[in-house]
């Protein structure tokens, strides 16, 4: 059998650190009661619970009552802007978002837009950040809300969030961010972010998937929100749903690992991505996406000129697991909106890599991995 290939894929999603799996497994058995349930069995999976919300709450310095557990970043982003438009349309119809968000983000403001709500969706720096004085500019009197992600997923550039939320508590507009890639891998803080609701999700921080929560402010302004789920009125109505404390549990433990040692663990990742650019940068004609320094520390994407996208990926599928340009999810084969929203050509974007170093990625790793690129790009482009 082949060895298996190196990942380097980590914005798609990580594997579950072993310290995870060891907090999680004591709930699928042994304490395995209803958080809800009103005995021995169901307050002991409340404790775990009260305490795994604590500790991802005091991760962005809000409260525990503020975090609504959902199955990822996916329900909370559509729980978050679905939910304010229905709370909020009497105020006024307006959203405002960015056109390098995620399709969890943008697919809930189309379905808005159907509904007869108006979304800008604002184009972005050709290094990949928000331009203040244009999201400024489109503020109207009837916007209820904007959501701006934290960290993007392709390209890793960090939107300058405090500034968004000062623009929007100046204006009395709530301030939705998808934290997604963000938690656990850069500080965030709600109140000096001044943030209303952040989407949040276990699985890219060594967590397990299908577990993520919604932050929802409760104080200063107190955000209302529709639910998108019905039942029996669990997480203060805002999401119904039987709680299921081991993936809690493992998303606290994840969040808790990932938080203790985020300085150490950027300033190893800076170096490894530092190691694997100055391999790539033996190459002509390539292209740095997104800011080079106003960027998640595991994330390089790089464009090439002069070879083909698809090719580049086979090429490079037996020896490291990455992502290209192309709109991954479903059948698409359309260029990443992301790398179009730069200015890229459609050949650039096809013909891009994101690498998505991790906390199981070593200096062997790079050095394998870059002198695999270097070559096979060398060799595509003599064809
Ligand atoms: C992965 C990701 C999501 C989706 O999260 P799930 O928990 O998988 O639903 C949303 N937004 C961003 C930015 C992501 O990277």
């Amino acid at each position: 059998m082949a060895e298996s290939p190196i990942y380097l894929d980590c914005h798609s999603t990580t594997p579950v650190d072993r310290r995870v799996v060891d907090a999680m497994l004591p709930f699928f058995t042994e304490y395995f009661g209803n958080p809800s349930s009103l005995h021995a069995y169901g307050w002991q999976a409340d404790a775990a619970v009260k305490k795994s919300r604590a500790t991802i709450a005091n991760a962005i310095n809000a409260q525990a009552e503020e975090i609504v557990f959902t199955s990822g970043a996916t329900e909370a982003n559509n729980l978050a802007i679905k939910g304010v438009a229905e709370a909020y349309f009497s105020h006024g119809k307006h959203i405002i978002t960015a056109k390098t968000e995620h399709s969890a983000v943008l697919d809930p403001c189309r379905y808005l837009e159907s509904l007869g709500f108006d979304v800008t969706y604002l184009p972005v720096n050709p290094d990949g950040l928000v331009d203040l004085s244009l999201l400024k500019n489109s503020i109207r009197p009837e916007t209820i809300l904007i959501s701006v992600m934290a960290a993007n997923n392709e390209i890793g550039v960090l939107q300058p969030l405090k500034e968004i939320g000062t623009l929007c508590q100046e204006h009395d507009i709530l301030f939705h961010t998808d934290a997604a890639q963000a938690i656990g891998k850069v500080p965030l803080d709600v109140q000096a972010q001044h943030i209303h609701l952040m989407s949040l999700t276990a699985h890219k921080v060594y967590g397990p998937k299908g577990i993520g929560a919604l932050y929802v402010r409760r104080r200063q302004p107190r955000v209302n929100l529709a639910a998108q789920l019905h039942g029996g009125g669990h997480e203060r109505g805002m999401r119904s749903g039987t709680l299921y404390p081991p993936q809690i549990v493992g998303f606290a433990k994840a969040i808790e690992l990932s938080t203790a040692d985020m300085v150490g663990e950027s300033e190893r990742l800076i170096g490894l991505r530092s190691q694997l650019l100055s391999h790539l940068n033996q190459l002509p004609d390539i292209y740095l996406n997104g800011h080079l320094h106003q960027r998640l520390p595991g994330n390089l994407n790089v464009s090439f000129s002069g070879v083909d996208g698809q090719r580049l990926l086979l090429e490079l599928q037996p020896i490291v697991a990455l992502s290209s340009g192309s709109a991954c999810s479903s059948m698409s084969t359309a260029p990443s909106h992301v790398l179009k929203a730069l200015g890229r050509s459609d050949q650039l974007a096809y013909a891009s890599l994101r690498f998505g170093l991790g906390r199981f990625t070593t200096e062997q790793h790079i050095e394998q991995v870059g002198s695999a690129v270097v070559k096979t790009i060398n060799t595509l482009r003599t064809l």
